[in-house]
Order: C-alpha cells, then sequence, then structure tokens
C-alpha cells in the first residue's frame, strides 16, 4: 500500500512560500479603495437627483420602481460596470441552502441593425427566472412548474466579483415562487424587518417620541473559521463530503495552554487576512477586527455592523471571498462548525440592535440605566421574547454541524437564556421587588500600576457561556452556527421581538384609555413583562451541568438535537408569531420544516457513507497492513524461538479493534437501511440511534489510528492539518 498522498501532501505543506499579493503600490489608504467595487445607488453618477431621491425613498418604504427608474439605473449601472471591465451580469440569491447562488448572463445584445452592443435591460435587472425545481423548496412548488423568480433588491447595493479573467456585475435579488412564496432566506428576513419597524415605530410614538419616523435593525457578525493547508484537505476525504473530519485522535497539545487565542499571526495566515481585508474593504465589507482564536488553526474576522438585511448579504458575500481567496494562498477555509472533535469548533457572533430615526440606539443604556424608561423597557421586551420564543429561537440554529457545537464546552448550551450582567439584573431585581435601585457607582478599576490609565469597569461582565447576552449596548446572539446565515435566525429573532412590542403596544393603548400617565404605564409594563419572563434570566456559567439541572427546575426547554428542536415548526400555536404582518405563511413555514429535517438528514447520510468508505477503504487496510508487518515479525521469532513481545500484545490490539469495528460498521449499514414513517421520525432514529453508533466507530477508528505505524497511516492526522502550516 502506498501512502503517497499524505506524504506528498505533507511535503507540499511544509514548503510553501506565504503569497503576496498585488497592491496598486506597497500601501493604500482603506478610504481611498473602500467601496470601489460597489455600485452605491446614493452616489452613483448617471442618476438624476429627483429620480435617486425616488429610487432611495422606494428602498425604505417597500413601494413599487417603475421600469422607467429601473431603465435609468440599469444604464447607468452597465456604463459604471463597463468602465470597470465586467461582461457579465447575475442575479445573486439566497436559496435555503444558506448559501448563495449565481446564474451568470452577458452583457451581450444586439441592435436594431444587428450589431452587437454591450446592454443590462431594466427588466433584467429587475428580475430573472431560474430553473427553481433544482433548489430546496419543501414542497412550496411542485416540480412541474418549475419557474422560480428572482427580484431585485434595491435595498442592498450590487457589487463587482472579479475572477482571474473577467468581472461580473451581481444584483442582489430576493426569490419567490410564481405565487410569491419565499424560496430564500432573504425574502423573510425584508418581511420580518418591515414587521419589526413598523411595531417599533408605533411604540416610539406611544412613548411620547413622535419625531422618530423609522427605525434600523442593526448586525454585526464575527465570523470564526479555520484554515487547513490545501493539499492535506484534499487528503482527507472526510473533510471535502462532509466539512469536517469523522475520527481522529487529539494531539497532545491542542489549546489547553491558551497560547493560540490572541497570538502573534503568522506570516502565511497574515498574508492571507491582508488580502481578505484588502478585497473585502472594496467590496464596501467594513472589516475592522482579525485575530487568532482559541484552537490551533482557527481565526476570526469581524466587520462592523449594519443594517441587517445588507449585513447578511455582506456575511455571505464574506464567507465567499473567504473561500475563493484562501485557495489562492493554498488553504482550504473550514467553515464546519467542528471541524475537528475535541477543540473549539466555529460559531457566528450576531450581534443585534436597533436605532431609531433620530441616532439613538434603543439598546443604549446612558448614562443612569435605572432610571433610563425606555431603555429598561426594550430590554425587558427582548428579555420577554426570548422567553416565549425560545424554542424557535434554538430552531433557528439548528443544523447538523451545530449540534457538534452547541453545549459541547465552548459554545453556549442548547438551553435559551439571556445574560444581562450585574448592573442590569440588578435593577430588574429591584424593579420586581418594588425597591429603589442604589447605583454602586462608578466603578473605576484599579491596575496598580499606576503607568497605566485607569479603566472604567464595564457595566457588562464578558459572560461567554451565554447564548443570548447583553453586551453593553447590543444583544449578542452566541448560539448561531459558523457555516449558517445570520438571515434566519435574525428573522426568527425579529418577529419574537415584534410580537412582544405589538402587545405592549396594545397594552399601552389600554393603559392610556384608563387615564395613566405614560412614565407609570411604563413601569407597569417593565414590570409585567419581567414577572413573566425572569426565569429565562442566568448570569451563571452556562456550560456547568448545574445549569442543566436549573434550567429543567425553571422550566426551561433544552432541544439538544436538530431532530428535536425543529418540531416545534410543526406546532401551529408556536409558529403563530411568524405570520404577523404575513411574514411567512403557512405553507412557507412547512417549507421551511421540510427543507430543514430533509437537510439534516442528508448531511448526516452523507457523513455515514463517507465514514464507512473510509473504515473500510483507510482504516481497515492500515491496521491489516501493519497487522502483516507485525506478523512476519512474529512468524520470525517464532522461527528463532524467541519469545514474542509487544508485537504480539499490538497484533492482539488491532485484532480486537477490526473485530469491534467490523460489527459496529454492520450495524450502521443497517440503520441506513431502515426505512421510516417519516423524515421526523428518521432524523430522530439519526440522532439519538446512528450518530452515537458513528462515534463509537469513530473511537474505534482513533484506536487504530494511534497504534498503526505513522509511516503505513494514508490520512492527514490532526497534527498535519492544525500545526502545518
Ligand atoms: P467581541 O469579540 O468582543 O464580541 P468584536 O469587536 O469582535 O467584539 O465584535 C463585535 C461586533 O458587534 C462587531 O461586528 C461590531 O460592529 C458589532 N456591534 C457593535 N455595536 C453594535 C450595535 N450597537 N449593534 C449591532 N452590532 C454592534
Ligand atoms: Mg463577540
Amino acid at each position: 500500500m502506498t501512502i503517497k498522498l499524505r506524504d506528498e501532501a505533507l511535503l507540499l505543506a511544509t514548503h510553501r512560500d506565504w503569497e503576496s499579493f498585488n497592491m496598486s503600490g506597497d500601501s493604500y489608504q482603506i478610504s481611498k479603495i473602500f467601496g470601489e467595487n460597489v455600485f452605491d445607488i446614493t452616489i452613483a453618477e448617471g442618476i438624476d437627483d429627483d429620480i435617486r431621491a425616488e429610487i432611495i425613498d422606494i428602498s425604505h418604504s417597500g413601494k413599487r420602481l417603475s421600469e422607467q427608474h429601473a431603465d435609468v439605473v440599469a444604464k447607468a449601472v452597465t456604463k459604471w460596470s463597463m468602465s470597470r471591465g465586467v461582461t457579465h451580469f447575475c442575479h445573486w440569491f439566497q436559496p435555503m441552502t444558506g448559501s448563495t447562488a449565481e446564474k451568470h448572463d452577458s452583457f451581450l445584445a444586439f441592435d436594431k441593425q444587428g450589431w452587437p452592443i454591450d446592454k443590462l435591460a431594466a427588466k433584467e435587472l429587475m428580475q430573472g427566472e431560474p430553473d427553481a425545481s433544482s433548489f430546496p423548496n419543501g414542497g412550496a412548488r411542485s416540480t412541474f412548474e418549475a419557474r422560480g423568480y428572482t427580484t431585485w433588491d434595491i435595498s442592498s447595493p450590487m457589487f463587482i466579483l472579479e475572477g482571474s479573467l473577467g468581472k461580473t456585475l451581481c444584483i442582489p435579488t430576493a426569490f419567490v415562487t410564481y405565487y410569491g412564496d419565499a424560496l430564500d432566506i432573504k425574502t423573510p428576513l425584508l418581511r420580518s424587518i418591515s414587521s419589526l419597524k413598523k411595531q417599533m415605530v408605533t411604540l416610539l410614538h406611544l412613548l411620547g417620541k413622535k419625531d422618530v419616523t423609522d427605525v434600523t435593525i442593526n448586525l454585526g457578525v464575527e465570523q470564526e473559521y479555520f484554515l487547513v493547508d490545501k493539499s492535506l484537505y484534499f487528503a482527507r476525504p472526510d473533510l471535502v463530503m462532509t466539512g469536517r473530519t469523522l475520527f481522529g485522535p487529539l494531539t497532545a497539545k491542542n489549546q489547553q495552554l491558551d497560547d493560540h487565542y490572541f497570538g502573534p499571526v503568522s506570516e502565511r495566515v497574515l498574508a492571507y487576512m491582508q488580502e481578505l481585508d484588502y478585497e473585502l474593504y472594496r467590496l464596501g465589507i467594513p472589516s475592522k477586527t482579525r485575530h487568532n482564536e482559541v484552537a490551533p488553526g482557527q481565526f476570526e474576522i469581524a466587520p462592523i455592523f449594519k443594517d441587517a438585511n445588507i449585513a447578511n448579504d455582506q456575511n455571505l458575500l464574506l464567507m465567499h471571498v473567504m473561500n475563493k481567496l484562501a485557495v489562492k494562498h493554498n488553504f482550504v477555509v473550514l467553515l464546519h462548525e467542528k471541524p475537528f472533535a475535541g477543540i473549539n469548533g466555529s460559531g457566528k457572533h450576531m450581534n443585534w440592535s436597533i436605532t431609531d430615526s433620530t441616532g439613538t440606539n434603543l439598546l443604549g443604556p446612558g448614562p443612569e440605566p435605572q432610571s433610563n424608561q425606555n431603555f429598561l423597557l426594550m430590554i425587558a421586551i427582548t428579555v420577554k421574547a426570548v422567553e416565549r420564543h425560545a424554542e424557535m429561537i434554538r430552531m433557528s440554529v439548528a443544523g447538523a454541524g451545530n449540534d457538534h457545537r452547541l453545549g459541547a464546552n465552548e459554545a453556549p448550551p442548547s438551553i435559551m437564556s439571556v445574560f444581562l450582567g450585574d448592573t442590569l439584573d440588578k435593577i430588574y431585581k429591584a424593579i420586581l421587588d418594588g425597591r429603589e435601585f442604589k447605583s454602586d457607582e462608578s466603578v473605576l478599576l484599579d491596575f496598580k500600576a499606576e503607568q497605566l490609565v485607569q479603566l472604567l469597569q464595564d457595566n457588562t461582565d464578558r459572560n461567554r457561556t451565554s447564548p443570548f447576552a447583553f453586551t453593553g449596548n447590543k444583544f449578542e446572539v452566541r448560539a448561531v452556527g459558523s457555516s449558517q446565515s445570520v438571515g434566519f435566525p435574525a428573522t426568527i429573532l425579529n418577529m419574537a421581538v415584534a410580537d412582544i412590542v405589538s402587545e405592549v403596544n396594545d397594552s399601552i393603548k389600554d393603559k392610556l384609555k384608563l387615564g395613566k400617565d405614560i412614565e407609570r404605564i411604563k413601569s407597569e409594563v417593565i414590570r409585567e413583562l419581567l414577572s413573566s419572563s425572569y426565569h429565562v434570566v442566568f448570569n451563571g456559567d452556562g456550560y456547568s451541568d448545574s445549569w442543566v439541572q436549573e434550567a429543567k427546575k425553571r422550566g426551561l426547554p433544552n432541544n439538544k438535537t436538530t431532530a428535536d428542536a425543529l418540531d416545534v415548526l410543526t406546532d401551529s400555536s408556536k409558529t403563530k408569531f411568524l405570520m404577523r404582518d404575513q411574514a411567512f405563511s403557512e405553507s412557507e413555514i412547512v417549507a421551511k420544516y421540510n427543507v430543514l429535517i430533509e437537510r439534516y438528514c442528508t448531511l448526516r447520510e452523507i457523513e455515514f457513507h463517507t465514514l464507512s468508505t473510509l473504515v473500510d477503504q483507510y482504516v481497515v487496510p492500515s491496521a491489516v497492513n501493519y497487522k502483516s508487518k507485525l506478523l512476519a515479525i512474529l512468524k520470525d521469532e517464532k522461527a528463532l524461538n524467541l519469545s514474542a513481545g509487544v508485537e504480539k500484545e499490538i497484533h492482539e490490539k488491532l485484532n480486537l479493534n477490526l473485530r469491534n469495528i467490523a460489527q459496529l460498521r454492520g450495524k450502521l449499514t443497517m440503520g441506513m437501511e431502515k426505512k421510516y414513517k417519516s423524515s421526523a421520525e428518521q432524523a430522530l432514529g439519526i440522532a439519538n440511534d446512528l450518530m452515537p453508533l458513528s462515534e463509537e466507530i469513530a473511537l474505534e477508528c482513533n484506536s487504530i489510528e494511534s497504534l498503526v505505524a505513522d509511516s503505513l497511516w494514508a490520512l492527514p492526522k490532526y497534527y498535519d492539518m492544525l500545526f502545518v502550516r
């Protein structure tokens, strides 16, 4: 047996130079290149001011754009694109696969005389018709009516994607059926934003803020990822097929020393990060933070927050650019939630806040949070939203990959709770007890070193173990998986909050009718919200076993696997709030459920098949190969009348592992052939029976890998993938 691939991969990986990239000149100024590949309607040339104003208004208000105005934009964007060497355009959309899709068309058209011209027609800008039958639709449409429609999202800017031999203009679009049912993630997100906006503006008017005309929902998306050398990646079929290693013993040193987190970035990785930032700036993505993460080979990037719809688009675009550039640097980006068992997985922190049109952040506590009633109300509303819709929020981050991460002592558990921090917690406790809150004054941190500037202690301590944490002026949702689109969890959160805001609005109106004054009403509402939801607040260690017990006592749901978590979508009493303002229709919810559950089952099936193949074609043959070498020695020893030593022991251990693995492998095959009555049953069977079985197989593989001589092992090991770069 040859082990060529791993050897060659290692040789390649250890001899790489870091890639330098070609900027114009040696250095650049971010502000000069920022957004150069973005067509921003608000400033673009070739659009008259009155038309521009109308288009901007339409992008906020959802009114219809006339074909005439679309034509103005189409002409301007064609001119702009062509001056940059663009030859093609595409409708860029977000099918329910969770990633993006694009179908390219050239600018080629012919004029009346038959001469070739470059043109993007208004119709082409506004609408596309991809074949929808090959995208996940969950039964929302039947395949004989295979048309799906992409329709231009005016509120998200167009951008240019560069390939090595040409450029494409990308038009962000929504993807719907002929009847307008959503086939994507963007459409419900846009509807949820409108719904929450409407409720919020009503609330702010009731609270006396009559000058507010609109609110903005903001998202700041932190993205974690792993980098693995390209050659090693392709030598691990499980990484290629499933995004994660299906087995592999942990290296002795992994992340125990905490020496990777925020450590100096290696030159090769830094070159990647630098080129990534450069490309992101050109695409108008405000990349801000980059650093090493906790696990070896793990990193993070975070742009500055933006309007939720654009932030979601930009996060998807970011993942695309990350993938593309990594290959150029001879890396592959792993966005899977748990590429390597035993060390940290990757998440996506979704920072969420609301600002109103006067510029006030409604989650900003101000200097005196205890007397900032509007702030206290907004927090109480969000706490109540998480309490009431905990299962839905949990569902929104469900997925095969995230099942490995949530509750794995690095990521928050699958129990939804809210962290408020000390100060806020004390304020709310005082409100609930009907006491007056006494502030401890601003606490200054004493560094015991007078050279250092004094720092004002943050009101919110950092609690990394909470799935939903208040972090000073925003909520940070930490349960989102690294590969997931934030579009869906953001949609659910927006709708959950809209649900409570709408009730609060009704309650305030009723109380006003009774002649109460608004300040008193606010106090009453805050108290009412909290008294029915405070049990969802938890400021302790979310990783501890005692929290699991405590949460159970408090009656908080704990849906551990995707199979458990998705069930909530089949309960109409729990999904009803999604239909407010037609954010979802009943059939869209059914479709969503079908897509998610099928996706879960399919991903797991691919994993089981891949694992079986690896066992048959790599693990068992390596063990057998090693055994034959041991047997030869044993025979020699016997012939020479020498007593058999350690060879016999290893041989016996391998035999035991091989017997176990054959048996488990057989069980897995039988399990995979089992017929289930429904996808729900199949998902449960997979989560509860087949997953544990596959994990047992992984342990046997790990034992064999640990025993077999390294020179006979064909697959890259954790050592290779995590430390060689
Ligand atoms: P940390 O890792 O400490 O949580 P980072 O700076 O890495 O912090 O990321 C914080 C993210 O939160 C950034 O994307 C940032 O732009 C975003 N953010 C900051 N303020 C707000 C806000 N008011 N609303 C939404 N997102 C915010
Ligand atoms: Mg964070």
